[in-house]
This record gives structure tokens, sequence and C-alpha cells, in this order.
């Protein structure tokens, strides 16, 4: 296969798999559309940290402290199992658990239940309670002053000090994906690889690059009369269509208003989506990053979708203020009074992803290449965000420090073209784990309403989420594999007698709804991961542990080391540009209580250096031959060292002073 060709493998799985969702989805919302008609859909709305929340008046979430009153409590198990055999293993489960008198893993001897610190999850609580309860692990709502296995938190990775165990947060997540730091991730993708980062639509950051905006726009202009643009501005950290409008021209006056405002990123408006029953919509997946190193990365077979209620057309004049057409936002359109609320996951103004691509196959398009496209989207859009997640990291947990490792949970908004095309609108850090739907009873009064397809997509990612990591899976298969040692204790001659050893524990549960896309795919998309490399050098060369930004000393020695000084680069020359780049970056970025180099500033320097060094090729492979010296030079130095190292027992002395 042609490198970073659309992924095929997993399509007719995954297209199998959407038919079988829609189906069984179709069902769900059938029982339960007989069990609580005319009940409104329940809604879910982006957690965001509080500093970025916006300002316009809204029901506040239930941790804000609002008196609502909840309609159920969550069920223990509220996906029945659907298959005979699952049925006898759940009741296998039951009269185990009844057994031993415990929620503890069935079929773990003595294992001890995996354990969760849920006090800091916000609004995911009700979610990750169903998730454990189907599990049977051990939840303390409260906290716990022994260490947890998990603590899952609602907003970010400092919610509270951990020093071991496993939290659903990585470092500087939420920085990375916002509006002005993705754009610059993903801009520095398009000039390595344009043809492979096209799924992006033209950004430009505000106030910084709006001459740019304006010549660029200009320029295309001159070129081509006919072309007619509209561009969206949104705020940068806003959420939820806050702030967002559609301009036709840069002269436009709201842009002079923004530009003195906030930062913002303003984006070329993709004009024509694709519509179903006339209406715009958007695709909210849930992506799961399991680790980062090595790279880990699972997508969730099922999503939500979320629809405009008015009528689409493509922009003009007199229809750009139409919010209800062109923004898909929820918690816009549920203002609109053409909300369709509907707890059947294929009709109204929310439906699961699979009920859409069931529809779709049912008008003869080709979901296996759309799986595939949106798989590509996933992995290179991951690809890109990395590099600088791993900067985060070993400032926050320095190698060799006590910490926790990290996963987590991202809610990819995308686009589908009207030729089918995915196109990234935006990564969530926090996607909104919500399952039930605030509907206002009298003005000001609120009640909470569970809502079916909510629940079943996002109780099934966490859910699955935490069988991926679960600490103890390990020990469970050593367990298993050593059937003498089960015998040991009476729960597991009971558990014997009462069936089938080998059986999974997990029998109960329907089949994992995340599927791995990486390291599954990596050879098609490995060699796109240069500004990884980048990124290992740079932090190769940071020094002080906790540190961001490279210093004056280890750009210095960055290039000594890797051997890029010469007579056409003196050091004096290398200091220049280190003062040049360092100082234009650090008035642009955010984050100016370090100073010094940023990663971002390091990779233009890099892309520099790269094309002085490889002239006449173009620029991934300039940059690729230059990662490919440093490494070389870089890994001559470390074998000397440890060359040096392993000879000085044997010499008895270290080497004489020449030989360094
Ligand atoms: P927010 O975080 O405020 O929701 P988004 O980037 O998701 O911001 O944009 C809000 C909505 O605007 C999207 O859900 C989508 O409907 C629409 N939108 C955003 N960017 C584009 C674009 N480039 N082209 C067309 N529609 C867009």
């Amino acid at each position: 296969m042609r490198r970073g060709s659309p992924v095929r493998e997993p399509a007719a799985e995954w297209e199998a798999a959407g038919a079988a969702a829609a189906a069984e989805a179709r069902a769900a919302g059938e029982q339960a559309g007989a069990g609580a008609a005319g009940e409104p859909e329940r809604s879910a709305r982006d957690e965001q940290p509080k500093a970025l929340a916006p300002s316009r008046a809204r029901p506040r979430a239930t941790e804000e402290g609002d008196v609502r009153v909840s309609r159920r409590l969550p069920p223990a198990l509220p996906l029945a199992p659907s298959t005979p055999a699952a049925q006898f293993f759940c009741q296998l489960a039951k009269a185990r658990a009844r057994g031993s008198g415990r929620g503890y893993r069935r079929n773990s001897g003595p294992l001890r239940p995996v354990t969760v610190d849920s006090s800091k999850a916000r609004t995911s609580l009700d979610a990750l309670k169903i998730s454990l309860r189907q599990l049977r692990w051990k939840e303390f709502p409260f906290g716990r002053r022994l260490p947890c296995d998990i603590y899952w938190h609602g907003v970010s990775f400092h919610d509270s000090d951990i020093l071991s165990g496993q939290v659903n947060k990585f470092p500087g997540m939420t920085e990375m994906v916002r509006k002005i730091t993705l754009s610059r991730a993903l801009r520095i993708m398009q000039n390595l690889f344009p043809e492979e980062y096209n799924f992006y639509p033209r950004s430009w950051i505000l106030p910084d690059e709006f001459q740019l905006f304006v010549s660029q726009v200009r320029t295309v202009k001159d070129g081509d009369p006919t072309w007619k643009p509209t561009f969206i501005v949104k705020p940068d950290g806003g959420c939820q269509g806050d702030g967002i409008y559609l301009i036709k021209d840069p002269s436009d006056t709201r842009l002079t208003g923004t530009l003195q405002s906030r930062p913002a990123v303003v984006q070329e408006y993709i004009r024509k989506p694709l519509l179903i029953d006339k209406l715009k919509f958007d695709i909210r997946l849930y992506v799961l990053l399991k680790s980062l190193e090595p790279l880990e990365i699972y997508i969730a077979k099922d999503g939500l979708t979320r629809f405009c209620t008015e009528p689409y057309q493509e922009p003009n004049p007199h229809n750009l203020h139409h919010i209800f057409m062109h923004l898909t936002n929820y918690s816009l359109n549920i203002h609109s009074g053409k909300f369709v609320h509907s707890d059947c996951a294929s009709t109204g103004s929310k439906r699961t992803f699979s009920s859409i691509l069931c529809r779709l196959s049912s008008k003869g398009v080709d979901i296996r290449k759309v799986w595939s496209d949106i798989i590509s989207l996933v992995i290179k859009t991951v690809i890109a965000l990395t590099p600088e997640l791993k900067v985060f990291y070993q400032s926050d947990i320095p190698t060799g420090r006590p910490g926790p490792t990290c996963f987590q949970i991202l809610g990819f908004d995308i686009l589908l073209m009207k030729n089918l095309k995915p196109m990234l609108l935006e990564v969530n850090a926090n996607p909104s784990m919500r399952i039930e739907h605030e509907y206002e009873l009298s003005p000001g009064v609120f009640e909470n309403i569970p809502s079916m397809v909510d629940e079943e997509v996002k109780v099934a990612v966490i859910r699955d989420t935490l069988r991926l990591i679960d600490p103890l899976k390990k020990k469970k298969e050593i367990q298993s594999q050593q059937p003498e040692k089960l015998f040991t204790s009476k729960e597991n001659l009971d558990y014997d007698l009462s069936g089938d050893p080998n059986s999974s524990p997990d029998a109960h549960l329907p089949s994992i709804c995340l599927k791995q896309v990486f390291p599954k795919y990596a050879k098609q998309f490995n060699y796109l991961r240069l500004v990884d490399r980048m990124a290992n050098l740079f932090i190769r060369f940071l020094g002080i542990k906790g540190t961001m930004k490279l210093g004056p000393t280890g750009f210095r020695t960055f290039i000594r080391n890797c051997k890029l000084s010469s007579s056409s680069l003196s050091m004096a020359a290398v200091d220049i540009l280190y003062i040049d780049i360092t100082r234009r970056w650090n008035s642009m970025t955010l984050n100016q209580r370090e100073s010094g180099m940023c990663l971002q500033a390091f990779v233009e320097a890099f892309f520099f250096l790269a094309q002085r060094k490889f002239k006449m090729q173009p620029l991934h492979e300039q940059v690729a031959s230059l990662i490919d010296l440093c490494e070389y030079h870089l890994s001559l130095l470390d074998e000397k060292r440890l060359g040096s190292r392993l000879a000085w027992p044997i010499l008895g002395h270290p080497p004489p002073s020449t030989s360094w």
C-alpha cells in the first residue's frame, strides 16, 4: 500500500459494526420510545475549564450548584446482554457476585477490585458510575486516603495532585487543542505535508496574521475573480459556538472589533457540507489516546451527529447571520424552536453516527471509504498534537520522578463535505460526557432527564476505555494462565463448578467499542512523525527538569553536538538565529512566564537550518535529512559516552582528557 493512502483494512469490520450498531440503536430507540414516549431528547455540552466558560446566559451545569431533580438513578447494567451466551455469562457473573458477597472481580481469585477516585468527575460522573457498576469496580466518590488505581477528572490533569496510578487527562491537552494552538500545530504539518493535511480548512491566527490573511485573500481573488469565499471567525478558547460569526470579506467591520478584543482564528468556511433532510450536521467522534510513548490511539465505533435546525443554503450576504442554518452546535440549536428531541438514535436533532452511516449506505455511499478517511484524519491529527504534548508531559512528570500515567478521551468534531471528504473542525479535550438533558419546566426551573442516545454512546466509550486501561488485567491474565493456582481458594472452586474457568471475566459485557488504529496502522503513518522526532531532540537539550523552553546554552549545545555549525554557520550566527526566532514567538504565545525557545520556535529554527543545509529538496525531505543527521551524531556521542563509562572500570582510571 502506498504511504499515507487511505486505511482500507478496518473498513469492512467497521461498516459491519456500524450497521449492527445502527440496528441495535434502532431497536433500543424503539424500546425507549415505547417506554418513554414523548420525552424530550437529552443534551450534552462540552465541559470546559471554568476560565473558558462562555459568558452567554444559559442553564448552569449541575456541578455549579443548580437545584434540580433527577428523574431516575443510573441503572446497574443498562445494556442487556443480547446473545444467549452473554445472558448465560451475565447470570453466571451475578451468581458469582452473590457468592462472593462483594463486587470483586469474577474469576480473579484473590485479586482486589480496581479502585477509581471519581471525586473530580464532575458532569461525567453519571456515565462513569454506570460504567463502574457494569465493570464491578470500586468507586471512591469522595476520594480516598490510600492511592487509587485510576483518577477520573472532569476537566484537567491538574484537578488534584497525583503521584501514582492512572489519570484520564494528559497535562497540556487543554492548551494543545485550543483553536489557535491546534491551528498552529496543524499548520506545521501542512507546511511539511500539504496533501496529507488538507483535511483542515485554511486558517489564520488573529491578530498576528491579519495582514497575511488580507494579502493572501487578495492574491487568490486577483488570480480568480469568480472566487467568492466565506470565512468563519472563532474566538480562541471559545466553545459551543460562542462568539462565532461568518464574513465574506477581510474588511468586515466585525473583524476589526475582534482584532481589538480577543485572539481568534479566521478560517475558510466549508460551503458545501453533506446534507441530510436538507440540514447541515457534524459528527462528534470519541478518540482514546491511550499512551503517548509508545503512541496508542483507539477510535469509538459509534459517535453522535448534531443537526442544524434550519434548512441549509450556501452562504450569501442575506443568510450569513442565520446561526441555526450554519452552526451545528447543540447548545445553539436547542433554542431554535425547531429542535427535535428524540430518544430514537436515527431521528431528531441528535443521532448516532452509526444511524447516519446506515442511511448513507442504503443510498449507495461507500461507507468503507468514509471510515477509512476518518481514521486517517484522526491519526494525522494526533500525530500533529503529540510532539508538544510530550514537552508538557516531561515538564509535569519528569522521568525518574513519581507520577501517574495518563490516558485521555478526546472529542473530534468532523464535518462531511458534499463529496464525503471528512474535514476537521476542532478537537475537544473535555468532550461532554453528560447523559442527561436539562429540560426547562418553567422559566429558571430545570429538570434533568436521561438521554438514551447520549447514554448509549458515552457509557460504552467510558466503560471500554476503562477496560482497555485496566491496571489489573496483566495480573489477571497471569493468573488465568496458571489454573493450578486458581483452585487454592473456595471462590475459584465455586467458579469452576459453576462455569468454564477459561471464560473471559468480561463475557457479560458487550464487545469493546474502541478499535485500535495506532500502532495498528503505524507503517502507513510513521513517515509523518517528523515533528515528533524534532520534539525528542528538543527535550534532550532542555536541560533542567520541568522546563518547556530551551535556553540559549541548550540551543548552542544542540548545534554543537549535532555538528551543525560550519564555516558558513558560525556560532555567532546561531545565537542571532536563536534570539530572532525566540523573540518573535514569545511575543505571540500565551505562555510568557518562562523565557526561552518554545517547541514551535525550535521547529521554525530547525526548518531554517534544514533548508540551508539540504537545498533543492521538498521541505519534508530537507527536514527528514537533518533529523537523520542529528540523530546520527547524537547516537555516536552516546556510544562514545557509554564506551568511556564502560572503559573506566577496566582501565581503572578515566581516559586521558585528550580523548574527550
Ligand atoms: P465551538 O468550539 O465554539 O463549537 P467550532 O469550531 O466547533 O467551535 O465551530 C462551531 C460550529 O461552526 C461547528 O460545529 C460547525 O457547525 C461550524 N463550523 C466551524 N468551522 C467551520 C468551517 N470551517 N466551515 C463550515 N462550518 C464550520
